[in-house]
């Protein structure tokens, strides 16, 4: 298997169908954790953003953060969920890095239920629930993998215990890993343009656990699955999805059948491990959290906050692909769509230039200088694309202007004067067309006798003469008609 491509997969037999739902925990980009007024910022010294709460110290209350809520449910209603009145509870379980030994959670009352997300593909994912619960501790183990079972010590921060999540329940409607990593990226779009998370799978802030099993395509049966815990990147979620697809298989073919489990993904060995037994509900002792009240949020509250919700991906992807009609790639509208850029692409589009050209030079050359700084402004990058649109400057001129402009604060006037980007004029262009052509009399023949590689000799000697000024699609033009002229004279 390649190390490079993070699309390729293990294949899986078609005589099997492959049946996933995701639980995708996000932490909610809130200044304070849920029950408590400590910081919830990553990166801090470890064990420093603690108190008597978020340690679990008995006496201790939680108070729920109101701007968790909000974005909890900002989330509910940007995936088509049904906000109601919910219930926090005690879910019951042993762990070092969680200092109460119980985890505040949602449990048979979460504040959203059953909404839907439809995919870039058009494939619809219902989402069963999307409730909040508080996070616990990070245990960092030394020597050996870096797995508890190889280390000679280990390190707990809490700094992380106590920071909001909400959990996204998918209905076990994905069926290959390709739609399981295209789920994982819009609801990371989603989760961005709402504001509730900040996306970063690298540090943590979006971690997804994999619900895997197999059936005999054409059956609607459920057959036992195992769970993957902390997929961290969208590259280990594909690959063991699919690595876990096919051990299901060979067991199934060998007339064995899997265990009900929770398995770890072994990045180094591309392989799926076992964690231990599956845990049932009931494992959990869930009961209700004593010393909270019934969380209900009132219609108006819940409509103020639907009245706030921005354009999400989808209505991006529309509003640009009706613009650009089919002459854009897929690729570059969700590149031209992300957060950072989407501003700017809005602005270039509202002003009126080609939508074809400013999704090119936002998902190209833009993407390439991200993150941009402050100065770079949506009007410094207008004005920049406006030059192209009036055929001021050739688009290679603008591509050098616009690294220049995302890295010196300068005005575009000023930059242009200092790099010299001076349009060619046509006159001066028609004498460099012709004095290539003779040149090189030989290949000038050929071409015109229809030998249509030398095209970019041709084109490529032009460019030269003209010290980079010139339009290479403005030289291709002038070779057709020479070469047409050519013909009516012979
Ligand atoms: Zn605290």
């Amino acid at each position: 298997m390649s190390g490079k491509d993070d699309t390729m997969f293990e294949e899986i037999s078609d005589a099997w169908e492959l049946v996933v739902g995701l639980e995708v925990h996000t932490e909610l980009k809130t200044t304070t954790k849920l029950f408590c007024g400590c910081s919830n910022q990553f990166g801090s010294e470890p064990n420093t953003n603690i108190c008597p709460v978020c340690l679990g110290l008995p006496g201790s209350l939680p108070v729920l953060n109101r701007h968790a809520v909000e974005l909890s449910i900002r989330v509910g209603l940007a995936l088509n969920c049904t906000v109601q009145a919910s219930l926090f509870h005690r879910k019951n379980y042993f762990y070092p890095d969680m200092p109460k030994d119980y985890q505040i959670s949602q449990y048979d009352l979460p504040l959203n239920i059953r909404g839907h997300l439809v995919l870039p593909s058009g494939h619809r994912v219902g989402i069963e629930r999307a409730h909040m619960e508080e996070d616990t501790g990070k245990s960092s183990h030394l020597g050996g993998s870096g797995r508890i079972s190889s280390a000679s010590a280990s390190l707990i921060d809490y700094n992380r215990s106590g920071v909001p999540l909400v959990e996204i329940v998918s209905a076990p409607d994905i069926h290959t890993p390709e739609q399981a990593r295209e789920y994982v990226s819009e609801l990371r779009s989603v989760l961005v343009a709402v504001g509730a998370s900040d996306g970063k799978m690298e540090e943590g802030s979006l971690r997804v656990d994999a619900n895997v099993s197999v059936r005999p395509r054409g059956s609607t049966e459920l057959r036992t699955r195992c769970e993957i815990k902390n997929l961290n990147s969208l590259r280990s979620l594909g690959r063991a999805i699919a690595h876990e697809a096919n051990r299901h298989i060979a067991l199934y073919e060998s007339g064995e059948s899997p265990t009900q489990q929770t398995r770890f993904w072994d990045e180094s060995g591309q392989v799926t491990g076992a964690l231990r037994t599956k845990e049932e509900a009931n494992d959990y002792r869930y009961f209700p959290e004593p010393d909270l009240v019934p969380l209900a949020p009132s219609q108006e509250w819940i409509q103020s906050i639907r009245d706030t919700l921005p354009e999400l991906p989808q209505q991006r992807r529309e509003w640009v692909m009706d613009l650009c009609g089919e002459a854009t790639t897929n690729d570059r509208i969700e590149t031209a769509i992300s957060d950072e850029l989407y501003p700017f692409l809005v602005a270039t589009l509202r002003s009126g230039l080609s939508p074809q050209r400013v999704v090119a030079r936002t998902s190209n050359e833009l993407a390439a200088e991200l993150p941009l700084p402050n100065y770079f402004s949506t009007e410094r990058f207008v004005e920049i694309c406006s030059l192209e649109e009036r055929g001021e400057l050739t688009p290679t001129q603008v591509k050098t202007l616009l690294t220049e402009a995302t890295h010196d604060d300068a005005p575009i006037s000023e930059l242009i004067a200092r790099l010299g980007l001076v349009a060619i004029s046509a006159d001066s262009l028609a004498e460099i067309v012709n004095s290539v052509i003779e040149e090189s009399p030989a290949e000038w023949t050929r071409f015109v006798e229809g030998e249509q590689q030398l095209r970019g000799f041709l084109v490529g000697k032009i460019m030269k003469a003209s010290k980079g000024k010139a339009d290479g699609k403005v030289v291709g033009e002038m070779l057709v008609e020479r070469v047409s002229a050519a013909k009516k004279v012979g």
